[in-house]
């Protein structure tokens, strides 16, 4: 990485951020942290666009006056030039779980003759349940096939309709080969959907060199667009003109406003809208996805992975935790979870220092690396605070023992 990236990372790591004075924040990976710019651009958007707008905000709303309308489509290629999707591919709207549901479905619908879809027991349970529902109220006798997430190539075959994948593990970290199973599951005639939750605006990741068929994706994790910021959804251009819909919204008619009785699917990927866009909270997504603007992919990652080798350096070093993440850290996302058997009290503990990072049962502590915020320095004390907490036994007191309803 050049100089002039890393001086531009610490000018980011002061400037773009509203963190709370002594806090490390180690958990980008579930939750961004509040853009600096994003305060005033929600002020001025209930002010002058919602305020003083009213109804004509769908026209003349937004930052540069564009109209609200198209905000989805706008916000939609900013996120695909972040996963290397070419324009008019990729639209924002709806959560996580919808896009989900919506993607695989699109997918099914262009391999009606096969029943497999093919998962991994790593994926995050919204997924699989989503999958699960939708097959049922398919009721064609498809099958969620669940292996093991080393089994995975070995078990993509001629019955495999689509290949459902998170691409980065919510729990472990581990990191898919996106290019090797998207080409094999080619190979054998299926589809792909990708899960992007944890690797935009993390890891590298290049659908189009890929060929990847349909991916999805939150942006209140890593893009850091806040508490129920919307999804995105891409599907790859010759999708675009071909894929039903599904979730055959108004908004993803050919021509919303002629209030047809029928529906039409709607030209590319706008087709995949469904209802009205979540616009106040798009007005902060807009300053986070401005923080990316002239930062390159490869050096975010390229720092990221210098920020999580040094934490599990400084860690292995100091304590006799076990890595539940990939030692190497080209087959990790921009995280590092540990094998804690007290994971929950010792990340309160940890929490109640001003290190967050969070638990997920049954016994890993997580922390997400996000270099636009968080600094080397920062990282290695976390992980001499870890160590602190671990040796002294100081998370064995019954206020970090009780559970909260959100770990
Ligand atoms: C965070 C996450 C979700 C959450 O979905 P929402 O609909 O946004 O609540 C789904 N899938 C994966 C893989 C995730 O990491």
């Amino acid at each position: 990485m050049k100089t002039s990236s890393i001086a531009m990372f610490e000018a980011l790591a002061l400037d773009a951020f509203d963190l709370p004075e002594g806090v490390t924040y180690l958990d980008g990976n579930s939750l961004g942290p509040l853009p600096k710019a994003a305060r005033a651009r929600v002020d001025s958007m209930l002010k002058e666009e919602w305020g003083k707008l009213l109804i004509g905000g769908w026209n003349a709303g937004g930052a540069d006056g564009e109209g609200w309308m198209d905000q989805p489509l706008i916000q939609g290629d900013r996120i695909g030039h972040l996963i290397g999707a070419p324009k008019g591919t990729t639209l924002v709207g709806e959560t996580l779980s919808i896009r989900l549901y919506q993607a695989l479905a699109a997918a099914l619908s262009l391999r009606p003759d096969r029943k497999v879809v093919l998962t991994d027991s790593g994926n995050f349970p919204s997924d699989l349940y989503m999958a699960q529902a939708l097959l049922e109220t398919l009721g064609q006798g498809h099958e969620l096939v669940i292996v093991e997430p080393e089994e995975v190539a070995d078990r993509i075959g001629d019955d495999v309709a689509v290949l459902m994948l998170t691409h980065v593990d919510y729990r472990s970290g581990r990191m898919h080969d996106m290019a090797a199973l998207t080409k094999a599951a080619h190979d054998i005639g299926a589809l792909t959907v990708w899960d992007l939750a944890h690797s935009a605006g993390a890891v590298v990741v290049d659908l189009a060199g890929c060929e990847a068929d349909f991916a999805v994706g939150c942006t209140y994790k890593y893009l850091n667009g806040g508490p129920g910021a919307p999804a995105f959804i891409h599907a790859r251009e010759d999708h675009c003109e071909t894929a039903r819909p599904v979730l055959a919204g108004w908004l993803g008619h050919a021509a919303p406003f002629a209030f047809e009785q029928a529906y039409r699917p709607g030209p590319g990927i706008s087709r995949f809208r469904v209802g009205t866009p979540p616009i106040v909270q798009m007005a902060a997504l807009e300053t986070a996805l401005d923080v990316f603007d002239g930062v390159e992919m490869a050096d975010i990652r390229a720092r990221s992975i210098a920020l999580s080798q040094g934490f599990v350096e400084r860690v292995l070093d100091k304590t006799d935790l076990q890595l539940a993440s990939d030692p190497d850290p080209q087959k990790r996302g921009s995280q590092i979870s540990l094998h804690h058997a007290e994971g929950y009290a010792v990340m309160q503990a940890l929490i109640a220092r001003g290190v967050v990072g969070d638990f997920r049962a049954p016994d890993i502590l997580r922390f997400g690396f996000a270099p636009l915020y968080n600094s080397r320095a920062d990282v290695l004390s976390a992980a001499d605070e870890l160590a602190e907490i671990v040796a002294s036994e100081a998370w064995n007191r019954p206020e970090f023992l009780t559970r909260k309803a959100v770990t």
